[in-house]
């Protein structure tokens, strides 16, 4: 227990997995809290004591998932492990209690393990360092330590934090003791774990050797506050990892203001990475274009679609690479077809560097690296078909194959080798002679005892007596009972079974302690061996990443070649200046949901200076519910984000002016996490909008002010556009049914109204999804409620206040409230007064009408069924 308690005050907020033979215990109030936790019985040390010590096991080969759970509750856990055996420790000297020390400390921004991790995700911890106190600019840095990715980025207010964190999705943030109230108000409910872990002044080497990391990664120069939070990152990971050194793959840069600004509203409104609805990868857009074969890959690509590009030289880059693999099918479909075999080599590199690498591991590690020269052959035969003799710079890989480490790996490992490498079995014959030596002892007395076998059945005429090995008297003869009479005097018996006997003789005990030797000699060389190789790996570490990163490069722009070839992309222009004229355009998404062919293209022309007639500075979208206003609005804005990202876009022509940032303002949504309502939620994203775009962002608006009283709303939409147009002059979309702002065409020389189509016929209305200029009639709201199973009563009534709604608007001059007052029986609400005679003529009428409108084509026997379900059900009630 004091050796508990000493390693415990170091370490005071982890929960301390205690390793005690097969178990991991855990004491006092370590043991209460996890206890519930993890589901396991809490008992205690000494039940007798007067004050029971509680304690919690769980056993040492079930860790991982019992880390997993209690990482993702948001605690650290400190491993503590054996550092010698009992024996060991019974053979010291003076004190001889089992030395232990805490090996790593799990925390969910230092995780390691692949068992944790998704392939697809960055796993980052980042530290925040404001300059000066929040909101005002702050520095950020984060760092993976799975992959050895290290990045730092500037922010100029609080704002731009708040973009950069929603980019980053860090699992645990960092930040000085003074600040940590003001970032938690900044993120999200849900956010991950915050650690007051930010100093003042970082110790001088640590200073160093970021200093020297981000000399390494070249760039711009380090502000104190980067400096100060990277230090803080560094320091906090390496302490997770006691006594290892972590590979670090430089200090980079990342300029915010290079990159297209997506904030946390748009990532999620534009469905980037998440489904609104339920929160899942399918019917995102990086589920869209993600055609990745290796995690590398995944992730990178997640990095770019988060952070788009702002300048046309690196957009233009990767566009050269996408065409030219568009170009050359084959090479494009055999790189692929090859990057399959290639693993996640950045974290592969980094449990080599902390000595976590196993056989196995290591053996994906050669696969992946055997890939390298097929690849460079095949780009090597692509660059001399090339007019410029060589391949674009995005898909170039790079001059180092890794020959040393491959040859090494192919000549030292087994072909398929084990999981651990406790037991060996891992290290190929003819890699090394005395392991050889070794082995051939440890076959040759295997073969020895065979002989022996042989040589005593034929001595005793015993044909059934076997030689035989067990745990506890290591090899023996057994002879059934039957021959015992034959058996010679030298034997001596050391077992008696119920039908045989086992006998050992002086022989045997001296092959067999031969045989042990060698075994024990050849797997202390293979882990020799295998340690040295995870050395030689652990040196390449930092060529490692890089190869790993221009493979994922290369992956990333392959697999958004092949999208762009099966899904008809095309490469679109990038101009200067701010435009967005999009030809026959498509949702990524929506078309890919819906069956192929019918999803209907759509032009969209836009231009923030004055254009020529066709070009809408706002465009104003109106049309029915269903219509497909979200559909085309959300489609330029991840045009625009594809675009800027590289990628080709859906359309069939596409010209695209750099954007520095979409704004989104979309539907309803309660924020009650941080007590706004949904009015509230509204209003502060257009305040934001108001204030923070520029001549060169997009915004897009899907209705405003409905949240309120209809002519509130109006009023507030009405002003909102007026300044959008005036005053900030950038590229708005803004879809809405309040028809009367159709009136700012014509007000406002940038303003354009468009509609989307429908066809009504006989009251039904057909949806053409066709974008067409002008303003629309209507919203047909009722026609969808009809749609979406209101009841027929409901949807007469609605329909008969609206007829004299408009009548009035249009002069009528009814006083209001008697615009709502029923004037027929039929649209009277309906009474439950027992009789009911009368209201059930009225049902039935309903449903007759109801019948006769019904497609009967169209309709599903399992519809029918729930339709006579509810019929029956409202002439019950
Ligand atoms: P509301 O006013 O109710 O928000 P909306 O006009 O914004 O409606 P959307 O949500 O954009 O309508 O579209 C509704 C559905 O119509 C989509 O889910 C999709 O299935 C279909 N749709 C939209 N646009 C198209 C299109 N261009 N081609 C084919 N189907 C489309």
């Amino acid at each position: 227990m004091r050796q508990w308690l000493e390693i415990k005050t170091r370490y005071p907020d982890s929960i301390l997995m205690f390793r005690m033979g097969d178990f991991y215990e855990m004491f006092f109030d370590d043991a209460v809290t996890v206890g519930p936790v993890l589901d396991i019985t809490v008992t205690s040390r000494d039940k007798n004591a007067q004050d029971p010590v509680p304690m919690a096991g769980v056993p040492y080969h079930a860790l991982g998932g019992y880390l997993r759970t209690l990482v993702e509750r948001g605690f650290k856990v400190a491993v503590c492990e054996q550092l010698e055996s009992p024996e060991d420790a019974k053979k010291r000297k003076g004190p001889n209690i089992v030395r232990r020390d805490v090996v790593r400390v799990v925390t969910p921004g230092a995780l390691v393990d692949d068992e944790h991790l998704r392939g697809d995700e960055s796993n980052y911890l980042v530290a925040v360092c404001p300059e000066d106190r929040l909101p005002g600019p702050a520095s950020v840095a984060a760092l993976d330590i799975s992959c050895g990715e290290f990045i730092t980025s500037y922010c100029q207010d609080g704002a731009a934090l708040s973009a950069e964190l929603a980019r980053l999705v860090p699992k645990e943030i960092l930040v000085p003791e003074a600040d940590r109230a003001e970032i938690e108000l900044m993120l999200a409910p849900g956010c991950p774990p915050l650690e007051c872990a930010v100093e003042a002044a970082p110790a001088e080497d640590l200073a160093d050797r970021v200093r020297h990391l981000h000399a390494e990664g070249g760039g711009e120069k380090l502000r104190t506050s980067q400096l100060h939070a990277a230090c803080a990152a560094l320091a906090y990971a390496e302490a997770t990892q006691p006594g290892q050194t972590l590979l670090l793959h430089r200090l980079r840069v990342h300029t915010p203001d290079g990159h297209l600004l997506l904030d946390e509203t748009s990532l999620r409104n534009l469905e980037v990475f998440q489904t609104l609805r339920e929160g899942r990868r399918k019917g995102t857009l990086f589920w869209a274009v993600d055609a990745t074969q290796t995690s590398m890959g995944a992730r990178m690509l997640r990095t770019w679609l988060s952070g788009p590009l702002r300048e046309r030289a690196p957009i233009v880059a990767r566009q050269d690479g996408i065409e030219a693999l568009l170009a050359e099918s084959r090479v494009r479909e055999e790189l692929r077809s090859r990057l399959k075999d290639v693993r996640d080599v950045a974290r592969l590199a980094t449990r080599a560097r902390l000595g976590s690498m196993n056989p196995r591991e290591m053996g994906s590690l050669l696969a992946s690296l055997s890939v390298l020269p097929a690849l460079a052959a095949m780009l090597g035969e692509m660059a001399g078909r090339r007019t410029d003799g060589s391949v674009p710079a995005v898909i170039e890989l790079g001059e180092d194959l890794f020959e040393d480490l491959r040859g090494e790996l192919a000549r030292v490992l087994v072909d398929r080798p084990p999981a651990q490498a406790r037991d060996g079995g891992m290290i190929r014959a003819g890699a090394d002679d005395y392991l050889d030596e070794q082995v051939k002892l440890r076959s040759g007395g295997q073969e020895a005892l065979a002989a022996i076998e042989r040589r005593e059945r034929e001595r005793t005429g015993i044909q059934t007596l076997k030689v035989q090995h067990n745990r506890v008297f290591g090899y023996f003869l057994e002879v059934p009972k039957i021959h015992i009479a034959r058996v010679p005097n030298e034997y001596v018996r050391k077992q008696t079974l119920a039908n045989a006997e086992r006998y050992v003789t002086e022989e045997l005990a001296e092959l067999e302690s031969k045989v042990l030797d060698a075994q024990f000699n050849a797997q202390a060389r293979e882990l020799v061996l295998f340690e040295a190789l995870r050395e030689q790996i652990s040196e390449a570490g930092e060529r490692l990443c890089d190869v790993a990163e221009r493979l994922a490069r290369i992956d990333v722009i392959a697999g958004l070649a092949q999208v762009a070839e099966t899904y008809g992309y095309v490469r679109p222009e990038i101009a200067a200046d701010p435009v967005i004229d999009i030809v026959e355009g498509r949702h990524p998404v929506v078309e890919r949901m819906l069956q192929s062919g019918k999803f209907v293209p759509n032009d969209v022309r836009i231009k923030a200076k004055a254009g020529g007639a066709e070009f809408g500075r706002l465009l104003l979208i109106t049309g029915p519910n269903m219509g497909g206003k979200s559909t085309v609005m959300r489609q330029v804005a991840l045009c625009v984000i594809l675009a800027q990202v590289g990628s080709f876009v859906p359309a069939v022509k596409a010209k695209i002016g750099l954007v520095d940032r979409v704004f989104t303002r979309v539907g309803a949504a309660d924020d009650l996490g941080r007590g706004e309502s949904t009015f509230m939620v509204e209003m502060r994203e257009a305040a934001q909008i108001l204030r923070e775009a520029t001549p060169r962002s997009l915004v897009m608006l899907d209705e405003l002010g409905r949240g309120t009283a209809t002519f509130d709303g109006l009023a507030l939409a009405w002003a909102v556009s007026e300044f959008l147009h005036d005053q900030i002059a950038c590229r708005v979309l803004f879809a809405t049914h309040y028809h009367e702002l159709c009136g700012l065409e014509g007000r406002l020389a940038g303003v354009r109204n468009v509609h989307v189509a429908v066809h009504e016929h006989r009251g039904k209305i057909v949806f053409l999804h066709r974008l067409e200029a002008g303003p629309a009639g209507r919203s047909y709201g009722i026609q969808v409620g009809k749609l979406a199973g209101l009841p027929g009563r409901v949807l007469r009534r609605a329909s008969r206040i609206l007829e004299r709604l408009e009548a009035h608007e249009r002069g009528g001059g009814l006083p209001q409230l008697e615009l709502f007052a029923p004037r027929t029986p039929d649209e009277a609400p309906a009474v439950h007064d027992g009789a009911g005679a009368e209201s059930i003529a009225l049902e039935l009428r309903a449903m007759a009408e109801e019948l006769r409108d019904l497609d009967l084509d169209d309709l599903s026997p399992r519809r029918a069924h729930d339709l006579l379900r509810t019929m029956r059900a409202r002439l019950e009630t």
